[in-house]
């Protein structure tokens, strides 16, 4: 029946060690990944790394160029820049009719030289 007794008073206790031990650990993690924090904080702050996340903004903000390149322009299809569209220009879907398409720069001037020459 001793037994029975002793584990009664001694659990208080081993949850009292648990948690203190749970907290020392807890502590003791924080100033493990500390520095990792600082050093994530630190290279989101340098310059570079602001302008390479600046530029990905930049990017999701820009507009497919949505030449249909292999139609439109097909001697020179390669040129496109597909994520740089700078103007639109209607396009004539032959179902929908004339649609302002926006185009990249390159696209633009080849359909351009083909209009100029056909
Ligand atoms: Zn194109
Ligand atoms: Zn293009």
């Amino acid at each position: 029946m001793g037994v029975t007794a002793r584990r009664d008073t001694e659990l208080p206790e081993r949850l009292a060690e648990a948690g203190r031990r749970l907290g020392v650990a807890l502590t003791e993690a924080m100033e493990r990944i500390r520095p990792a924090v600082a050093a994530v904080t630190e290279v989101a702050s340098r310059p570079e790394v602001k302008s390479v996340l600046e530029r990905a903004e930049k990017m999701l903000r820009r507009r497919p160029c949505l030449c249909l390149c292999a139609r439109t322009h097909p001697a020179d299809a390669g040129i496109c820049e597909p994520f740089d569209a700078v103007i639109t220009r209607p396009h004539d879907f032959d179902l929908l009719g004339e649609i302002d398409v926006p185009l990249c720069a390159p696209c633009a001037a080849a359909r351009a030289a083909r209009e100029f020459s056909g």
